[in-house]
Formats: structure tokens, sequence, C-alpha cells
């Protein structure tokens, strides 16, 4: 079917932001004339904690009294098929969040955040994850789509999209957009995301060569 509309590419349609790559800069509250934009901190997986492959073990370690994630299976398919873009509703939460309740050998006890419930589970099956992460709220019935919040972000983070679609709403507050309803999946954005994590990765690796030889010179010196 023929779209009914025809959409100019500079349009400035729906805002979109990749949170992994924000570093809480505002700037683009800041510049924003209609107070729209509102920072704050979400349970999240770290982008560094998530990482595979060539950035995989620099993330952060599990700690007692911190927070621990397990990935959703189940929802993987409505994941795959779930337009963020044009959705008048959030995606289904790609993670479970728990406290970690106890460390032993490979294993962990967890108390899960949605059923209040204790489970003994592998450490292998679970990210590390952070209440402290970035994150925000935009106040899209407030906005009139400038694009100064774009052109402020200097980490390609935040952007307007080319939709109109999934802006509507009964009520006020259903054009209160959290951070699940603009969120742009990494891997939309590979190529940013993947220079935030060399970033990150290479900031750790920095930090831990410093720490071993701190400590190999404090041996060297003892002996
Ligand atoms: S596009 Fe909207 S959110 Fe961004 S600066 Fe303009 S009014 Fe604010
Ligand atoms: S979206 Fe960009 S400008 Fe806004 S706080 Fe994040 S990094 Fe800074």
């Amino acid at each position: 079917m023929e779209p009914w509309l025809f959409v100019p590419g500079n349009y400035n349609g729906r805002i979109g932001v990749i949170w992994e790559t924000c570093t809480a800069c505002k700037m683009c509250v800041n510049i924003c004339p209609n107070d729209c934009l509102h920072m704050t901190t979400e349970l999240r997986v770290d982008v560094l904690d998530n990482a595979e492959g060539e950035y995989d073990g620099y993330g952060a370690e599990l700690e007692v009294g911190g927070y621990a994630a397990k990935f959703r299976e189940e929802v993987t398919e409505e994941l795959e098929s779930f337009d963020l873009i044009t959705a008048h509703s959030a995606p289904p939460s790609e993670w479970k969040f728990a406290q970690v309740l106890d460390l032993s050998g490979d294993t962990a006890t967890v108390r899960w955040n949605d059923s209040g419930q204790e489970e003994i589970l592998a450490q292998s099956e679970l990210r590390t994850a952070d209440n402290q992460i970035v994150s925000g709220r935009i106040d899209i019935g407030r906005c009139m789509f400038c694009g100064l919040c774009m052109e402020a972000c200097g980490f390609t983070s935040f952007f307007m999209t080319n939709e109109y679609d999934g802006m509507s709403g009964f009520t006020r507050q259903d054009l209160w957009f959290d951070a699940n309803r603009t969120r742009v999946l990494p891997s939309v954005h590979q190529e940013a995301v993947d220079g935030e994590l060399a970033k990150r990765a290479t900031k750790e690796r920095d930090k831990r060569a410093k720490a071993a030889a701190k400590a190999a010179k404090a041996a060297e010196e003892g002996a």
C-alpha cells in the first residue's frame, strides 16, 4: 500500500534518544525553550555491562546490595517486531531486575523486584544493573519540534526522527514520554553505541592497568 502522506527527509518528527550513549551533560535540557526535557535516573543495564565480544569483561562486578538483571527470553520475538518509533505504548521490558542478596562461588541469591521472591541462580545468567543510570522524560505536548535539542547534543544521542505517528493521546499525561518511549534500540545506531563502548572500555582498561601496576610496585617495595 502507498503511504498516504509524504514526509520530507528533513522533517523534525518524534524525538528519539540513544540513552546508552547519553552522558547526562544536559545540553539538550538547557537549550530547550519550552522546558520539555527532564533528566532523571533509572534502573538499567549499562552499555558496558551488556557488552559482548571485544568489550566483554570490562563492566561492573555483581555486588551484594547492588542490582542484577536477567534477560527475558520470552520477549525476544515481540521486541524484534516492535516498532519503537511509531508505537503508542512502551515496549516490553527486556530485563527482569533484582537486588543481589548474597554471592557465593558461582551463584547469586537475588530478590526479584517484581515479585519479591528470592532465587539462587548462576552468576553467569546475570548482568550487573545500576539504578543511577541517566534517563529522561520528554513532555512531547509542549514540544514545537524546533530541533535545538538535537543540535545541542555533542554525543549524537539525541535526534528527531522522521516519524509523525505515536504522538497523540487523550490526556496531556499521555504525552509525557518516559525513556522507554523515546529509546532507540542500540542496534539501530550500532556505530554510535560501538564508539561509546570503545571509549568506556578503554577508560576501564587503563584504570585496571594502573591499579595492577600500582599493586606490582607495592609488592616489589614490600619484598
Ligand atoms: S524540539 Fe522540542 S524538546 Fe527539542 S528543544 Fe525544541 S521544543 Fe525542546
Ligand atoms: S541527550 Fe545529548 S545533550 Fe542531552 S544529556 Fe544526553 S548527551 Fe547531553
